[in-house]
């Protein structure tokens, strides 16, 4: 297998460049090219000489990604990327505009295999992981192709970070490395549908990121009933391993609710929820649920998520809305991925 060149971190890159017969000062220039210019090949790396050129092209490869797809919404800018990776896998990144910066939402595997009842991802199984370099690129080429700098990245694409450990970590160290894009931690979330063992060596790898949990529901029955997860790690469990991760690393953990009419919108699953979480610091998302056409869950009315936000509040719980981006552009997880799919077959 040739080296995953992106994959190395800034050291791992200097001794390899060093074993190639080079001096150190190549790596730095190589990094650099790769991390701060985004590259899109070898070829763009104008102060690197042909003959170590030909040298990395022959034990290294460089991964890059071909955009398939952009759809850009007309309501508020977001655009949709269906990128295209080096053995034709597909995978989905979106960016999106806030007041505080540029925020790209990306994808940790090719498909998924956590089998959320809601989630588009998860219909046609899981393919393989995505390498630190395939994650990276995803925000390197939307930058690369907007020109506007990405402040912060959310992993809840499509896959499970989690199923994904060793190169979400190694992910993590390189976006936010000084000599490269250095993005903060504090800016970079990483959504689980709930991992247990995961989520306590997460709490002891010392970063600043913000724990994001797919909760959903408000007790483990229902829990049970929209994400298979729940059947190996009650809820109970995962809520104590979100309490660790806090108490551990400082961070407030954030949990994201998807808002399903009938099934977890009520009075009495504001109630139960409260009770859950109501001793934590911590922090509630709403998401209306978007939708699939394969499921039929229908999203809770905006009287109703009005009222299931203002219930937790009331019991002192902080608690946003999702502001829904790319209305019109195909915006549940996983949906751009699929239809391209569908027309494949
Ligand atoms: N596997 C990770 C990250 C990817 S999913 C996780 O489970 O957290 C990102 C978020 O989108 C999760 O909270 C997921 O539950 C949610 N999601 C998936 N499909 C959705 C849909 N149709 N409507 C609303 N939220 C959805």
């Amino acid at each position: 297998m040739p080296i995953d060149i992106k994959s190395l971190n800034y050291e791992e890159l200097l001794a390899q460049v060093e074993a190639m017969g080079e001096k150190k000062f190549r790596g730095k220039q190589l990094y650099e090219w790769m991390h701060v210019h985004l590259a899109r090949s070898y070829d763009e790396m104008s102060n690197i000489p042909k003959a170590l050129k030909a040298k990395l092209e022959e034990q290294c490869s460089y991964t890059s990604l071909e955009v398939e797809d952009c759809q850009i919404s007309a309501i508020d800018g977001t655009r949709k990327y269906l990128f295209a990776l080096a053995d034709g896998n597909m995978v989905e990144s979106v960016l999106m505009h806030y007041k505080h910066g540029n925020s790209v939402c990306i994808s940790s595997q090719v498909g998924c295999k956590m089998g959320c009842r809601f989630c588009a991802s998860t219909l046609d199984g899981w393919l393989r992981n995505l390498t630190p370099s395939e994650m990276l690129d995803q925000i390197y080429a939307i930058q690369h192709d907007t020109g506007e700098r990405v402040s912060n990245v959310v992993v809840m694409g499509t896959g499970e970070p989690m199923d994904n450990y060793d190169n979400i970590v190694k992910f993590i160290h390189l976006l936010s490395d000084e000599h490269g894009l250095n993005i903060s931690q504090r800016n970079i979330t990483v959504s689980t549908c709930g991992l247990v063992p995961r989520i306590l060596d997460l709490a002891e790898e010392d970063l600043a990121i913000t724990l994001a949990l797919s909760l959903h529901a408000s007790n483990q029955e229902k829990r049970k009933a929209l994400m298979p997860i729940a059947n190996t790690y009650d809820i109970h469990e995962v809520l104590d391993a979100c309490r660790t991760y806090f108490a551990k690393t400082g961070r407030r953990v954030s949990f994201e609710y998807a808002l399903v009419a009938g099934v977890n919108d009520g009075e009495e699953d504001a109630r139960e929820l409260t009770e859950l979480i109501g001793d934590m610091n911590c922090h509630v998302n709403l998401i209306p649920v978007n939708p699939i056409k394969e499921r039929d869950y229908v999203s809770s009315t905006h009287e109703a998520v009005l009222r299931f936000k203002m219930r937790l509040e009331k019991n002192g719980i902080n608690v946003t809305i999702r502001r829904e981006m790319g209305r019109d552009i195909d915006g549940a997880c996983g949906q751009l991925r699929r239809k391209h799919l569908e027309r494949k077959d």
